[in-house]
């Protein structure tokens, strides 16, 4: 579904943030990246719906190259979910309304088909309640949620997350994750950039390793865990679990 061969991305003239990363993820498949502040997680994650350009490799979802000049990149960006750890809900739109907006102006859903189809998202991620609420009355971890729904009603082929939980309070993680749990038990093909390592363990068909804009390990989570091949990546577990 996610393929990625050889993708070098530099940052001005002399910071090379991405250094020949290659990865595939099959459809269905949940990975998890992980690493450092700073290793260039959320850059190789913005690559993949092309909202940070690559200076080479190439990169395609589901068979198109997200580069090729003859792409639609709007087209392919509104079928790659795309989740951020800031929510970034439209603040003066309520939540039926922030979910009913790319399936109007983007697929060209008729109102009532999207407001449909909102309302049924936000009884799967348990927010039926909240319909008519603004974002500024809501949770992080509802917020979080809604951006979630507002993502699946594009039906996309695969969702990105960068850190969704990272700006949270604790008690709030769980209520995100176990929506996610949910999603990659429906099939979605899901790539997470977070530091919940329990999520990585429990859901993760692999994980991960960035550090300075290397991929220095794509393992099962079961190798990741139990045996870390690089002394980096044992660094880093050691100071995070
Ligand atoms: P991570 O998500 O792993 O923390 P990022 O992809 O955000 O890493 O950043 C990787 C590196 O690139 C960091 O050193 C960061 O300071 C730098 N960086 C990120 N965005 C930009 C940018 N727009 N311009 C220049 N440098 C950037
Ligand atoms: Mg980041």
């Amino acid at each position: 579904m996610i393929e990625m061969k050889s993708v070098n991305k530099w940052y001005g003239k002399t910071f090379q943030v991405l250094k020949d990363c290659s990865l595939s993820v099959a459809k269905g498949e949940v990975i998890v990246v992980c690493g450092p502040s700073g290793s260039g997680k959320s850059t190789l994650i913005k690559t993949v719906n092309g909202l940070e350009p690559i200076n080479s490799g190439e990169i395609t979802v589901a068979g198109t190259s997200i580069t090729a000049k003859s792409t639609n990149l709007d087209r392919m960006r509104s079928k790659i979910g795309m989740v951020f750890q800031n929510f970034e809900l439209f603040p003066h739109m309520n939540v039926t309304e922030n979910i009913k907006l790319g399936q109007i102006k983007v697929l060209g859903r008729r109102p009532a088909e999207a407001e449909t189809k909102a309302l049924a998202l936000l009884d799967r991620v348990g927010l039926a309640e909240q319909a008519s609420k603004y974002p500024s009355q809501l949770s992080g971890g509802q917020q979080q949620r809604v951006a979630i729904a507002r993502g699946l009603a594009m039906e996309p082929m695969a969702m990105l997350f960068d850190e969704p939980t990272s700006a949270l309070d604790p008690e709030m993680i769980n209520e995100v994750l176990d929506v996610m749990v949910g999603l990659a038990k429906d099939g979605m093909t899901m790539m997470v950039v977070t530091h919940e390592m329990g999520f990585a363990r429990k859901v993760a068909d692999r994980v991960v390793f960035m550090d300075h804009g290397e991929i220095v390990e794509d393992a099962t989570s079961t190798d990741f865990f139990g045996s870390p091949r690089s002394e980096r990546a044992q660094e880093f577990l050691s100071k995070i679990l």
